[in-house]
């Protein structure tokens, strides 16, 4: 009998799944509490009509997952994709549980999206179905319950709309029910640099352990959106060396350095950082391979693969992608030296600062953008000597450390609030 190919949305689910089972072996977690942690809570699947531009009804499927509210309320993105389905979501919302236990932020895990092509759709037309959506959903969500926050293809702008239609329905506006919002509906100053800046910290935490003279080290990142763009500057700011950088459409090669501010007026104006005059063009399959001391893969999830991951010359790897490093490439870079900042720990910091605005949103206080990036700077230090310590104790990769971390902290939780009733 032919067997079929899985999806995406299969293997990354499989791949989620796999890194649980190690740390939860690590534990030697018993089976009752291993099946507990391992499914998602509750799984929501909408269909819902949407008037388009052109007068026709056009129905849209829609996920939110909540993996797991042991320590707190649901948080996690809503992703706008064409290809969204309910098994990405998935593995998307167990990754925030993991992700928000790691840096010890009081939330649980959940993901939403949307199977739908933004690109081609109008504004007016992506309100619509932003509304809707919210409509559809809302039984689960609330600031004591389920918190969203953009993800690939939703910004501060659906995030205003989600606030909108959710204080509409209560008669009375809650910021708290959504971060990531714009600041003039309670957004926390810092948000949009925080997954970044989260990972900058990471970086430098490594380089100190590894005897890494930023001044002196080179950088290639991939991707150069909220993540990847912000993340360049702050290492060019620190004085390394962005050797590469790229987006969807190609990347850009300068040994001597490329200053990431002039890139970002290319992008601007053209579209793309691939045809950057101050370097040569690369691909984004050579540019993965280059020699170099930092890696930030910043943009999709399975590039580092069992094939090219035998030719990654870095010495640090910082994942602020979800999932950029597929099962099977783990032990080769870890077998080659190379030091790999899990995504669960890279890019928490975003998680982190939505945090700060749901905080601040529920005192009605206004934190300055120092006081917020010296609190993400304590977190994720914090986190990072945690997560490398259990690694020196166990012998184990950053990343099984980080999962026994953040897999130990749900099943504590979980024994000391038993099983009800
Ligand atoms: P974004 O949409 O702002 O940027 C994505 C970038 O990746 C763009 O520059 C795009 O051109 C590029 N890209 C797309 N396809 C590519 C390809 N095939 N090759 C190379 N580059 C490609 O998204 P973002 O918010 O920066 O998110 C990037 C990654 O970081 C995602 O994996 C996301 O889940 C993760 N992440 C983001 C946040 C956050 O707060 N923004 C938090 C945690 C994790």
């Amino acid at each position: 009998m032919e067997m079929l190919a899985k999806t995406k949305g299969e293997e990354f689910q499989d791949a989620a799944l796999r890194l649980f089972h190690i740390a939860a072996e690590h534990l030697h977690l018993d089976s009752g509490i291993r099946e507990k942690l391992k499914w998602p809570k509750r799984e929501l699947t909408v269909h819902f009509p949407v008037k388009m531009d052109d007068g026709t009804i056009q129905v849209f499927v829609g996920y939110r997952v909540q993996h797991n509210v042991t320590r707190g309320p649901a948080k996690g993105g809503i992703r706008y994709h064409p290809d969204v389905t309910l098994e990405e979501v998935r593995a998307l919302a167990a990754l925030m549980t993991w992700k928000c236990a790691v840096v010890n932020v009081p939330f649980g895990g959940a993901k939403g999206g949307v199977r739908c092509d933004p690109k081609k759709m109008s504004l007016r037309e992506l309100e619509g179905l932003t509304r809707r959506y919210t409509t559809e959903i809302s039984v689960f969500l609330g600031p004591e319950s389920d918190i969203p926050a953009p993800d690939v293809y939703t910004n501060a702008q659906t995030m205003a709309w989600i606030m909108d239609t959710y204080s509409m329905h209560k008669g009375y506006s809650v910021p708290g029910v959504v971060t990531g919002k714009p600041i003039a509906l309670g957004g926390s100053l810092g948000r949009k640099e925080a997954t970044a800046r989260g990972c900058v910290f990471t970086i430098q935490e490594a380089a100190r352990e590894l005897g890494l003279d930023l001044p002196r080290a080179t950088a290639v990142i991939q991707g150069f959106g909220n993540a990847g763009s912000i993340a360049a500057m702050l290492l060019h700011e620190l004085g390394v060396r962005i050797i590469a950088v790229s987006d969807s459409r190609g990347g850009a090669f300068n040994p001597k350095g490329i200053d990431p501010t002039r890139v970002l007026e290319h992008k601007g104006k053209t579209g793309t950082v691939a045809t950057f005059s101050e370097a040569d063009r690369i691909s984004n399959q050579e540019l993965l391979e280059l020699p170099c001391d930092i890696l930030v893969p910043a943009a999709l999830e399975g590039v580092i693969t069992k094939e090219n991951a035998p030719r990654i010359k870095t010495r640090i790897m910082a994942e602020a992608a979800n999932g950029p490093t597929t099962p099977e490439a783990d032990p080769i870079l870890f077998a080659n030296n190379v030091y790999v900042i899990p995504d669960i720990l890279a890019n928490a910091g975003g998680v982190t600062v939505s945090y700060f605005e749901w905080v601040q949103n529920l005192e009605m206080l206004h934190w300055s953008e120092d006081d917020v990036n010296r609190r993400l700077r304590d977190i994720m230090t914090r986190s990072f000597q945690e997560v490398r310590e259990i690694a020196a104790k166990e012998r184990v990769a950053m990343r099984t450390a980080a999962y026994i971390l953040a897999v130990g902290r749900v099943a504590e939780a979980t024994l000391l609030r038993g099983v009800y009733p």
